[in-house]
């Protein structure tokens, strides 16, 4: 078994959409990025791309290439979800923690880990989707960004 661990943050502006874990959240501000700013999603994919050893994000989705502007981050996830088969691993479970100082994320974690278990083949149980508050701290606690952390567990599988 390997585990890999995935970090992100983007700032939050007006004028975009709050997408997390592939749900539309709705609130004044958005995240910043050249894909549609999915934090959640950019650290699970960071997190199972580091578990097998493939590089991060940057390296198989670059920013610079315009095919990755706006970008449902749920295709990138997927993508490098299949990306582990091909190499021979099978995802076993993801956790993740999301940091913002709101709005309240419980009410989207079960369509945020469905999303998720959809992306990576696995079962919703195999999902966690979890949030903290900065406790008015730092950028994130003055609602200037929102990070994202997440850590993934794989196998390697016999059938390449
Ligand atoms: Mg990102």
């Amino acid at each position: 078994m390997r585990i890999g661990q995935g970090f992100d943050i983007h700032r939050l502006v007006e004028g975009r959409k709050l997408i997390l874990g592939g749900v539309e959240i709705p609130n004044k501000t958005g995240l910043l990025g050249h894909s549609d700013g999915d934090a959640l999603l950019h650290a699970i994919t960071d997190a199972i791309l580091g578990a097998a050893g493939l590089g991060d994000i940057g390296l198989h989705f670059p920013p610079e290439e315009q095919a990755y502007e706006g970008a449902n981050s749920l295709n990138l996830l997927r993508k490098s979800a299949e990306l582990l088969r091909t190499k021979g691993f099978k995802i076993l479970n993801v956790d993740s923690t999301i940091l913002c100082e709101g709005p309240k994320m419980s009410p989207f974690y079960l369509k945020m880990r469905t999303n998720i278990a959809e992306a990576l083949d696995v079962a919703v149980e195999c999902t966690s989707v979890k949030a903290k508050t900065m406790e008015g701290m730092g950028e994130i606690g003055r609602k200037e960004a929102i990070a994202a952390q997440a850590i993934a567990l794989i196998e390697e599988t016999e059938n390449v």
